[in-house]
């Protein structure tokens, strides 16, 4: 039986990113419509930030040299030749002896090279007087390419653009990005008790919980959930599920059929179907039954040339947190994240003492908060078992207990990922 990390590293090896090379992996949107997107191609700045020198201040602009020493004692008054407003060029050249009423994020005039903030001048009609010197020449000035020049590169490709960088890049005129494709996720529930969502029940039947879980975790990884409901626990029909999910899937998900049971037919099929399995079983609680295989692509101008099939155990707190460690960073990594897919696992303080048999590496799920300047982790209460996803509501974290370690004391420290 693998190890956990040894498990999760084959698997970040099998995954193939979308290809920005790939005409197929890429779309063009609009910017307004790029949020939480990745980029695809690198962007590199059309013009130089500022576009023109300007003012940081509401004040004047004058000549350092006119305005070199001043004090309140010794103060030097300027004429006035204009005023400048914010959108509005200049229309002078500035001489020496005189001040341009500038505001801010207004165009400095040719001749002026420092801005005196207003509340160190006294206004009196067409002249002012200037009552401190500034520092040095270029005071209170944004210059033209301060922040950026033409050509340099404002973002690399691989990252999720948020508000900050649609700011940039709409100040940078960039109106439509190319960013990846979302990949399309099949999931699939295998089980004969299942009933789909709406159905009343007939004894022994549950709903299929995990359509609706896997497909709001793979939506909130960035992919595209294809829900293919549910199949029963029959070969064909698995065979046919899965061949089917082949054609129109970048990564496969299905939930249950993969322990040792009578009816568990998942690895048997994936081998039927030319599948290479690289995990069986990892030594996780809960999650140990995990089968990850792999599939040459049915259509590589679409898909990745390599298709993942991750078979997660179908009790629902174990196919959630299987999909947390294992899948989770699987599906960012292929969507063209360059960094950051990675699962995030921080130091936290349990308020509950934690318990595990020490046998496999042991998930136990909760809440966490910052309190104190550091993370904290409340144990959900009820029971552990990977069949109860009552009290699996609201977590946010999920604490680890490596092999070997049966307990962690309240008021100790512990790692969490955080979910
Ligand atoms: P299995 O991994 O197929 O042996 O299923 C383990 C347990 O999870 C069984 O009690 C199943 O009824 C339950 N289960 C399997 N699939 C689902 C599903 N899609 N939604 C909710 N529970 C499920
Ligand atoms: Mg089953």
């Amino acid at each position: 039986m693998l190890a956990v990390d040894q498990a999760a590293t084959i698997v970040e090896n099998l995954v193939q990113p979308l290809s920005a090379a790939n005409p197929s992996h890429t779309d063009v949107v609009a910017l307004i419509h790029a949020y939480d997107r990745i980029l695809a191609a690198p962007i590199v700045s059309p013009v130089d930030f500022p576009h023109w020198d300007n003012s940081a201040m509401d004040g004047y602009a004058v000549q350092f040299a006119d305005v070199h020493g001043c004090t309140t004692e010794q103060p030097v008054t300027l004429t006035v030749v204009e005023e400048i407003p914010a959108g509005q060029s200049p229309r002078y050249v500035l001489q020496s002896g005189q001040a341009a009423r500038i505001l801010t994020g207004a165009m400095m005039p040719v001749g002026a090279d420092t801005v005196v903030m207003q509340e160190q001048t006294r206004r009196n009609g067409a002249t002012v007087t200037i009552l401190a010197a500034p520092p040095a020449p270029g005071t209170f000035v944004r210059r033209r390419g301060d922040f950026c020049r033409a050509g340099d590169r404002l973002l690399p490709a691989g990252v999720i653009l948020r508000a900050p960088d649609l700011a940039m890049l709409a100040a940078a005129q960039c109106s439509q990005v190319t960013v990846y494709r979302k990949p399309r996720v099949a999931i699939l529930s295998t089980g004969s008790e299942l009933a789909p969502l709406g159905q009343s029940l007939q004894p022994g039947q549950i709903v299929d919980s995990n359509q609706v879980a896997l497909a709001a975790l793979v939506t909130q990884s960035g992919g595209i959930p294809i829900n293919l409901g549910i199949v029963p626990d029959s070969p064909d029909a698995l065979k046919e599920a899965i061949a089917r999910a082949l054609t129109q899937a970048d990564l496969i998900v299905s939930s249950g059929g993969v322990s040792v049971g009578d009816y568990d037919y998942v690895e048997q099929i994936l081998l039927e179907l030319g599948a290479t399995l690289h995990v069986q079983a990892v030594a996780i609680k809960p999650g140990k039954p995990l089968t990850v295989a792999s599939f040459a692509s049915v259509d590589e101008t679409v898909a990745p040339s390599r298709l993942i099939y991750f078979g997660l155990p179908g009790n629902p707190v174990s196919a959630l947190v299987t999909f947390w460690r294992f899948v989770q960073p699987a599906l960012r990594k292929l969507s063209g994240l360059a960094q950051g897919w990675q699962p995030q696992f921080v130091a936290a303080t349990t308020l509950e003492p934690l318990r595990s048999d020490g046998k496999r590496e042991t998930y136990l799920w909760g809440r966490t908060d910052i309190a104190d300047g550091g993370y904290q982790f409340h144990l959900a209460g009820g029971s552990h078992n990977s069949g109860n996803l009552i009290n699996l509501a609201q977590v946010s974290a999920l604490a680890i207990l490596p092999i070997g370690q049966r307990e962690v004391a309240a008021g100790d420290r512990v790692r969490i990922m955080l979910v």
